[in-house]
């Protein structure tokens, strides 16, 4: 039966992941918030439900471990990919407004070039922050995080594990300093157009693929990291079908991300 006309639906869903870094074994529930405008016309609580639990199975969402703190890595690689995307397409949004500007002539070939070539060192400087930050450097506050949703009994306990070994998980400085060449040579193409009288475009399309491509290495690098996490699975999904304004308990406040 199709879903009435103004209704929301409240999922939750129960996720089973063991530690990579102490072997615990640990659900915790995610939670979705639906909005009927948002489905399809002939919609349904369990086909609302079956296309959640499949993102759900595919993407994991940050949640340490109770027992040692540890972020697993798909939980990072997945946050940081996304973060490396955006600024990638923020960057590509700002160029392509400077190389039009600079071709049509709105901008002086000098400035224009200069901008445009500015813009992938920013990026770059904004991809690194984003690959060096490492949510496992503090685990007793990760612990303080989940320790607050095990309260809360967002995340219950199936095995407790073995003592914290340090996984080591992380991308190598040789490939982030390769990604990172991309991103300089993309800015040196982009700014030489305005050393010289040849066409802007010379430099600026070779100097965009250059930063796009660029760009997508920072986020494969973070992506990759998902490969080195113990896989999840999906335990039980539960949904709540609301047709007024009031909303339950546990969506109210959402927990702090750790990532
Ligand atoms: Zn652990």
């Amino acid at each position: 039966m199709a879903l009435p006309e103004e209704a929301t639906v409240y999922l939750r869903i129960w996720t089973r992941q063991p530690c990579v870094a102490c072997g615990a074994v640990f659900h915790y529930v995610r939670r979705f918030t639906v909005q009927r405008r948002d489905m399809m016309f002939n919609a349904t609580v369990e086909s609302v439900s079956a296309e959640y639990r499949q993102h759900a199975a595919q993407f994991s969402e940050a949640c340490p471990c109770p027992q040692c703190g540890y972020v697993q890595p798909d939980m990072i690689g997945l946050a940081r990919s996304a973060r490396h995307f955006t600024v990638n397409f923020a960057g590509l949004a700002f160029l392509l407004a400077a190389i039009i500007a600079t071709g049509i002539g709105v901008m002086p070939r000098f400035i224009g070039c200069t901008v445009s070539g500015g813009i992938p060192l920013l990026a770059l400087l904004l991809q690194l922050l984003i690959a060096m930050r490492n949510p496992n450097r503090n685990l007793k506050a990760n612990q303080g995080n989940a320790g607050n949703r095990r309260a809360a009994d967002s995340i219950r306990v199936e095995d407790a594990g073995r003592a914290y070994t340090n996984p080591l998980i992380g991308v190598s400085s040789l490939s982030l300093a390769a990604a990172s060449g991309l991103y300089l040579l993309s800015a040196a193409c982009l700014f030489l157009p305005a050393l010289g009288s040849w066409p802007v475009w010379i430099g600026q399309i070779p100097g965009l693929a250059l930063f796009l491509f660029a760009g997508s290495r920072f986020a494969n690098l973070a992506y990759a990291l998902s490969e080195r996490a113990l896989p999840h699975q999906i335990l039980e999904v539960d949904a709540i079908v609301i047709t007024d304004d009031s909303v339950p308990p546990d969506f109210a406040s959402q927990p702090a991300s750790v990532v």
